[in-house]
């Protein structure tokens, strides 16, 4: 698994930079633990420098008709097919996921939004409207301007393409503050982009700290709208700072997704499902199922079944193409979510699973998959993001007590319910406060359907034709078209 350490440059108007003073800084592949890049890390003057070649860019690629735009969407979208490999690998040996979610999720998923985007470029017309006889109204919908999108580590590349390719159609330009962790795919993406034509300046990428260079990125007068994905935390933060000079903000937050299984459920499929929702990459998923709710009739007979399944999760190199889970993604997330653990088993959880790293790996990041039964809803692990493989199993007698314990959360981002029922399975889903859920199926974010949370979770949606609109502004064109005005004033 040795890597050889690469070296990547800031990625501004069209070419590889160095930053400001020369200030680099080293990730390592977290399954190895040794040094993998050495990443240039972008400060305040390297960031205006970034918004000043976007907002030249913006001047030409605003103008070009959308037509010409989604050519170059498709171009990417056609680089990405091509050199999947390449990427993948990059993508993997920087998060430590194993190396089939980097092709389908990351690459596959990556390539699809693309896809979707290029092909609702018909929405981006405003409308007419009928006031009356004297006078037209149009609505123009432009694109928002420069944009700022921070990005975290856990999807490094599908999350950077769920706000690059709606921003591309609608004539956005573009600052990418990559998490410092993961800056490397999306580097290679962004030269390979320009190969390929993309103009200087439409996509610049700058890695660096959140604090310097996602700050600076914030406060920039330049940039019109910031679209962050992270923590609830710093989200906080990119509101309040956004809010000096009233930047437009979506934010895409952290979640605590309650997954309910009703004891009609078709036990089988629930299982599959929640094993890919719990343990699909290392759980570092906002999105991922950290509270089972499972009903009481049926505890122990899934939880036997379950746990047989979960201990049949092959961890191991994620290079290897049969790996299913790989290592989290550094020392101090390792720490945490074993924190977490002992937490769970202090405030009188049961461990069924995992809890440690297994004795084969000398090193690396590598958690076991975890389950802890009989959680105290109220305990810390049931509400807090844990972010890692832990899955908290909470028992539950009836519908409304499911309802309450999965609402108790000052998260809304996703959730599942499995039940035949169908009555039952609306209900749920209107009186459960979240912005994404599955009924008899868990997980899978497509394209096409709009994506974001409630509550803490987040502002706005991305993803569907919503997420367009996200980088749309529109205005109203108000059009007199009668012969003389009516006076007003007498003189
Ligand atoms: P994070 O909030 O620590 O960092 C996210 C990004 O923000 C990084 O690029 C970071 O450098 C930057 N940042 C940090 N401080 C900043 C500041 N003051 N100003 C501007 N930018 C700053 O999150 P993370 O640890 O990278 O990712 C994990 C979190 O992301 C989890 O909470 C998870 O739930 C959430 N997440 C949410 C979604 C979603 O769609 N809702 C998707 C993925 C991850």
């Amino acid at each position: 698994m040795a890597t050889k350490t690469r070296k990547y440059g800031l990625f501004i108007n069209g070419k590889e930079v160095s930053a400001k003073g020369g200030k680099t800084y080293i990730r390592e592949n977290p399954a190895t633990e040794e040094p993998f890049a050495e990443i240039a890390e972008a400060q305040k003057a390297d960031v205006d420098k970034a918004v000043k070649a976007a907002a030249k860019a913006f001047k030409t690629w605003s103008k070009i008709p959308v037509s010409e735009r989604v050519k170059y969407v498709h171009k990417i979208a056609e680089i990405l097919e091509k050199n999947r490999e390449k990427i993948a690998l990059t993508n993997t040996l920087e998060t430590g996921k194993p190396i089939r979610e980097s092709r389908l999720v990351e690459l596959g998923g990556a390539i699809k939004t693309l896809e979707y985007y290029a092909g609702i470029s018909n929405q981006l017309n405003g409308e007419s409207i009928s006031v009356s006889e004297a006078q037209l109204t149009v609505t123009l919908r432009e694109p928002i301007g420069i944009v700022g999108q921070i990005i975290p580590w856990n999807f490094p590349l599908l999350l950077s393409f769920w706000k690059i390719a709606p921003a591309l159609v609608a004539g956005c330009t573009i600052v990418l503050k990559p998490a410092e962790h993961t800056p490397c795919g999306i580097l290679e993406v962004a030269k390979l982009c320009t190969k390929a034509g993309l103009p200087d300046g439409v996509l610049n990428i700058i890695p660096g700290d959140g604090e310097v260079a996602g700050q600076a990125l914030v406060e920039h007068p330049g940039v019109a709208k910031v679209a962050f994905t992270g923590s609830t935390e710093v989200g906080k933060i990119v509101m309040k700072t956004a809010a000096d000079n009233i930047k437009r903000v979506s934010l895409e937050l952290g979640g605590k997704a309650p997954c309910i299984v009703f004891d009609d459920a078709e036990i089988e499929n629930t299982i599959e499902a929640t094993l890919r929702g719990g343990f699909f990459n290392q759980g570092e998923n906002c999105t991922a199922v950290t509270r089972l709710l499972l009903h009481e009739k049926i505890y122990d007979k899934f939880l036997s079944a379950f746990i047989k399944r979960v201990k049949k999760i092959r961890m191991g190199d994620p290079t290897k193409d049969d790996t299913e889970i790989g290592s989290v993604i550094s020392r101090e997330h390792f720490e945490s979510v074993k924190s977490y653990f002992q937490k769970g088993k202090n405030e009188g959880g049961r461990v069924l699973a995992g809890g440690k790293r297994p004795r084969k790996f000398t090193k690396g990041y590598f958690f076991e998959p975890t389950v802890i039964a009989d959680v105290d809803p109220k305990a810390t692990i049931a509400c807090e993001e844990i972010f890692g493989p832990i899955v908290a199993v909470i028992p539950f007698k009836t519908e409304e007590e499911a309802v309450s314990i999965a609402n108790d959360t000052v998260y809304g981002l996703a959730g599942g319910i499995w039940t035949k029922d169908i009555k039952r399975a609306l209900r749920m889903a209107k009186n459960i406060k979240a912005g994404y859920l599955w009924v008899n199926t868990y997980g899978g974010i497509i394209p096409e359907t709009p994506y974001g949370g409630l509550k803490q979770s987040g502002i706005g949606k991305e993803l569907g034709k919503d997420g367009l609109d996200m980088y749309l502004e529109s205005k109203t064109v108000n059009i007199f078209i009668g012969d003389k005005i009516p006076a007003f004033y007498k003189g």
